[in-house]
């Protein structure tokens, strides 16, 4: 990262354990994903949470919305515990948690965490009472709390008090300011009504998921400066493809550079045939873009030009890219570090020797009418320079013995 540029800022929270994992506190902004199963059927859930932990999700969230969902949660962690697979079990909740909680005390014990929108529990005094069942059910299991308010669903009593209130100022505001102050003030709110009946500052979370990157961007800063609990970021309903990959990164990046958010979800619809796993690949590359966390080592490959009049660099990249993968499983265990590596990729002599040399290993590839040779560098020097049929598959043996000189034990 250049000097003039600052990173991230981080901003201070409180630290709340879910589970194996720490969010806020200064931790590492953390993962999180949902299935998309029937939580009734255990196998298939359970088959789903091992495919997103193993995709990278540190926390998954489960829906539990009936009876037969909230009987299945505890068949769900015998199945994960069979697979092997241990990362946080989130229970999203609805209007019935607090009955669902008292009905199936064994889902309560099954899960990490427990998740209530204030909006969706009832209205008026009934709204007020199945909060407070609710939180008195993650006191009694000794359960953080994620209070998610949704733009889609906001408490109306907020907002009908917020409104009466802005109508009597000298100059009132626009709606739209007082529709996102209400969800930050029923998220503010809900949260002091929680400490209330007894639960830890230290165990719950906010989170106030809007549908606008805007919405998002102005609602999270005013409750980032209005508590200090941690914060989980999602741009609700995003959408598909390139559409909901461009509007949750666009805001997420926003916000995650002013260290608004321990914990995110790339709330994506997948495209038919696309795995549920892709929201974990696109968080996990906002993270490491953002240079907030390193998963795998990066390979920055040049757009291409004129000056190129093959794909061979393009395979090469992408090849590469592939080869890494394979062996990230054996790297990580083996070469502590190896995840914050970067590789060059260049196709000709104009940028290709210095970005590889910026790269802690990169190739500079002949480009149109060059010589058609390949320099490599490491660290910055030239090591080697390739030439011939088997440029590919020289370079990945170098790859591979730079990083066992680079990150093994020496
Ligand atoms: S490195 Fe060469 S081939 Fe790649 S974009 Fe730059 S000028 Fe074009």
């Amino acid at each position: 990262m250049s000097d003039s540029v600052p990173g991230p800022v981080s901003r201070t929270t409180r630290a709340v354990r879910v589970g194996g994992v720490t969010i806020g506190g200064g931790h590492p902004v953390a993962i999180q994903s949902m299935t998309n199963t029937d939580t009734a059927e255990p196998v298939a859930t359970a088959i789903q949470v091992r495919q997103l932990a193993e995709a990278g999700s540190e926390l998954v969230r489960i829906t539990v919305n009936s009876e037969e969902a909230a009987a299945a949660v505890p068949r769900i962690r015998e199945e994960m515990e069979r697979m092997g697979v241990t990362v946080p079990l989130v229970g999203d909740f609805h209007f019935n948690g607090h009955k669902l909680l008292e009905q199936e005390p064994a889902c309560g014990e099954a899960l990490d965490k427990f998740r209530i929108n204030p909006g969706n529990v009832g209205r008026g005094v009934r709204r007020d009472d199945n909060f407070a069942r609710f939180i008195e059910h993650a006191c009694h299991f000794d359960r953080p709390v994620r209070i998610g308010v949704n733009w889609g669903s906001l408490d109306p009593t907020v907002l009908e008090r917020l409104m009466d209130a802005n109508a009597a100022r000298p100059e009132p505001l626009p709606p739209e300011a007082v529709m996102r102050d209400a969800v930050v003030t029923s998220a503010v709110e809900s949260a002091a009504r929680a400490e209330e009946l007894g639960l830890g500052g230290d165990r719950i979370i906010l989170s106030c998921k809007m549908s606008g990157v805007q919405d998002l961007i102005a609602v999270y800063r005013d409750l980032a400066s209005r508590c200090d609990y941690p914060l989980h970021l999602g741009l609700t309903e995003a959408g598909m493809g390139t559409k909901g990959i461009v509007a949750s990164t666009t805001a997420l990046s926003v916000l995650l550079q002013e260290g608004i958010g321990d914990t995110i979800r790339i709330s994506l619809t997948p495209e038919p045939g696309e795995p549920r796993t892709k929201e974990v690949e696109v968080a996990r590359q906002i993270l490491q873009s953002l240079e907030l966390r390193n998963f795998a080592p990066a390979v920055v490959a040049c757009p291409g030009c004129g000056r190129t009049t093959s794909t061979y660099f393009q395979e090469l990249a992408r090849d590469i890219e592939a080869y890494m993968g394979e062996r990230m499983p054996q790297w990580r265990q083996e070469y502590p570090g190896v995840e914050g590596m970067t590789v060059a990729v260049m196709g000709c002599v104009v940028n290709g020797p210095g970005e590889s040399r910026h790269a802690d290993i990169g190739i500079s590839l002949p480009g149109t009418g060059e010589t058609p040779v390949a320099p490599v560098y490491e660290d910055g020097e030239k090591t080697v320079t390739l030439k011939g049929e088997r440029i590919a598959e020289e370079f990945q043996q170098r790859l591979e013995a730079y990083v066992h000189y680079r990150f093994g034990d020496r």
